[in-house]
């Protein structure tokens, strides 16, 4: 980069922060967080996919027979298959040849209605996989893994940049110190960097592998149909801390829980982190892809941040538990979407306006959870 370009780089961020900075003290200045008295959302016209939870949990592999109900995650799936670099070139064949009779062994059928997609088989049917059938899929599951961790940036984990930002955007709505909120965020993304916890025994090894690689840990998820995963009691027990130290003054160790507990919390405003657990074991380069696009359009291209910033509800909250679990229920809806959208888009779904507002509903959420959270805890 020239030295000319370097300078007027820095003099559009220079702009960039004199101009937006201000704008965000006098709102703050100006405006209080208000109660959220109903959910109102974002986005009221989402498209809701759901794919047959019965049939979910049969097999991790169901994603792959689910998208042969249409020619496009047909072909997309033979692409995955056709853009491998590991698979040989007779391998390609013989997994698209195994597919084609796959899909017509257990046919798909879509239900519509105004809200929402319903993908399941064909009533009659029912699932039931060889040893060398789940062979096949592994195969195509590793092609599918290969595509996404070659094309988009692994390894960022959610949140840790949204950790940081929702913690500290909210706590200045509350009209807190720089000093105090600062704590907040600079704690806000530590439990990542905790002692990963386990699932409790008796849970398959697929189930355990997708607890400490996929969402880290047994404290950063919940998912509210099988109330498993501890991030509610986690965030309640933070919470609680936070709560005490607040009130016998020692608000360094206050906002430095408050962190914590804001980050349990956080975490279940993802919906790949509230369900899915059999298909993001097998396909875990989705989830990273996801949570790179949510950091990736934090700062810039969506502004992602920007829904936090200007939300000014709140959820009153009595629980901190309750209010965890609250909102992994209200994420937990969108996660078939999520993935679904990504698998079915490989080019595609970081454009994708249905996904966009997803998260965006997402995040306001968390924004108003947040909110209510750290009212909970200055009491
Ligand atoms: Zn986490």
């Amino acid at each position: 980069m020239t030295a000319k370009k370097i300078i007027s780089l820095f003099l559009v961020l220079v702009m960039v922060g004199s101009t937006t900075t201000p704008v965000i003290a006098t709102k703050i200045a100006e405006n209080k967080p208000i109660p959220a008295k109903e959910k109102s959302e974002l986005h009221k016209d989402i498209e809701i996919i759901k794919i047959d939870p019965n049939l979910e949990n049969l097999t991790p592999y169901w994603i792959i027979i689910a998208v042969g109900s249409e020619e496009k995650g047909r072909l997309t799936t033979f692409k995955y298959i056709d853009t491998s670099k590991s698979l040989k070139d007779y391998e390609k064949e013989e997994l698209k040849r195994f597919l084609q009779e796959l899909w017509k062994k257990y046919p798909v059928k879509t239900i519509r209605d105004k809200k929402s997609t319903l993908v399941t088989i064909e009533s009659g049917n029912e699932i039931l996989l060889t040893e060398e059938d789940k062979i096949m899929l592994e195969r195509v599951a590793m092609a599918v893994n290969e595509y996404f961790s070659s094309k988009y940036e692994i390894g960022i984990l959610w949140n840790v940049d949204t950790h940081q930002s929702v913690a500290f955007i909210s706590c200045k709505k509350w009209g807190e110190s720089d000093y105090y909120c600062g704590i907040t965020r600079d704690h806000a993304d530590d439990p990542d960097y905790w002692t990963q916890i386990p699932p409790p025994p008796g849970y398959p090894e697929w189930y355990w592998n997708f607890i400490m690689q996929v969402v880290h840990s047994w404290t950063h998820y919940y998912n509210p149909d099988w109330a498993t995963g501890s991030a509610p009691s986690e965030c309640k027990y933070y919470a609680n801390v936070a709560k005490s130290k607040y009130s016998s003054g020692d608000k360094y160790s206050a906002f430095q829980n408050l962190g914590y507990a804001s980050h349990f919390i956080t975490d279940v405003g993802n919906p790949l982190h509230t369900g899915l657990e059999s298909w993001q074991t097998v396909f875990s380069s989705i989830h990273y892809s996801y949570e790179n696009y949510i950091s990736s359009n934090w700062e810039s291209g969506y502004r992602f941040k920007s829904v936090i910033e200007n939300n000014w509800y709140y959820y009153p909250i009595s629980n901190p538990e309750q209010a965890t679990k609250d909102l992994a229920t209200y994420s937990h809806q969108y996660d078939d979407t999520v993935f679904w959208t990504i698998y079915n888009n490989p080019n595609t779904w970081q454009n994708d306006q249905n996904l966009r507002k997803v998260t965006e509903n997402c995040l306001l959420e968390t924004a108003k959870y947040s909110l209510g959270l750290i009212k909970y805890v200055r009491g």
